[in-house]
């Protein structure tokens, strides 16, 4: 059981379906997801990021686009092993997912005492994409 806190803009129904399929294709559960916006100010005007967080011991947060804005491309942290692709995020469903897929893969490394491998986190992410795709056509 998780407790997941929303304080996005999003339908709090939603994003917890979004979260617990997302925690579902990575096989793990962890204490507590928090959903929030992820917004910065720049000389630019007001842009969107995103943002995951893992705290050791099962706490993710995921800071998603606000609703006007579409995702950017997801961008894996290292190519080291060289198999996540960098891929498109066609809405913020997709972003949700692959956040906390990538935050739950890293909770599934803390429970088996594994270092925190990036490549293999934005896989997880890259592949619960790919899921999410397959049973969303
Ligand atoms: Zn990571």
């Amino acid at each position: 059981m998780n407790t997941i806190v929303n304080t996005s803009n999003y339908p709090t129904r939603e994003v917890k379906k979004i979260v617990r399929r997302a925690l579902g294709y990575v096989g793990v559960d962890v204490r507590r997801v928090t959903v929030q916006h992820f917004v910065k100010r720049t000389w630019a005007g007001e842009r969107t990021w995103m943002g995951g967080w893992y705290q050791p011991g099962g706490a993710i947060v995921a800071k998603i686009v606000k609703p006007e804005y579409k995702p950017h491309d997801y961008v894996p942290y290292s190519r080291k092993r060289g198999t996540c692709p960098r891929f498109e995020l066609r809405d913020w469903r997709e972003q949700l997912v692959a956040l906390v897929a990538h935050e739950a893969y890293h909770h599934r490394q803390w429970l088996r005492s594994e270092p925190y491998v990036e490549a293999d986190a934005d896989l997880a992410a890259y592949r619960a994409v790919g899921y999410w795709r397959e049973d969303e056509s």
